[in-house]
């Protein structure tokens, strides 16, 4: 599948520090987890999110964006 309509960059905000880094997300798989480079905390989705980037990124991931679902 092609993203070309996906907006890549999204800005993920660390929930235990604030810490906030612009990420570029992958197409072709979730990220399931997310090292804050900040605090080194493990961060994992919110329950019904399936990707960090869809929990605290500014923006879903690219699967979500493009209404295709991901990781079933
Ligand atoms: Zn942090």
């Amino acid at each position: 599948m092609i993203y070309d309509m996906a907006i890549l960059e999204s800005i993920l905000t660390c929930p235990h520090c604030g810490y906030v880094k612009q990420e570029i997300m992958p197409t072709n798989a979730c990220q399931f987890y997310y090292e804050c480079s900040g605090c080194k905390t493990l961060l994992r989705p919110h329950p019904g999110d399936c990707c960090v980037f869809c929990s605290f990124g500014t923006v879903k991931c690219p699967p979500v964006q493009m209404h295709s679902g991901c990781c079933e």
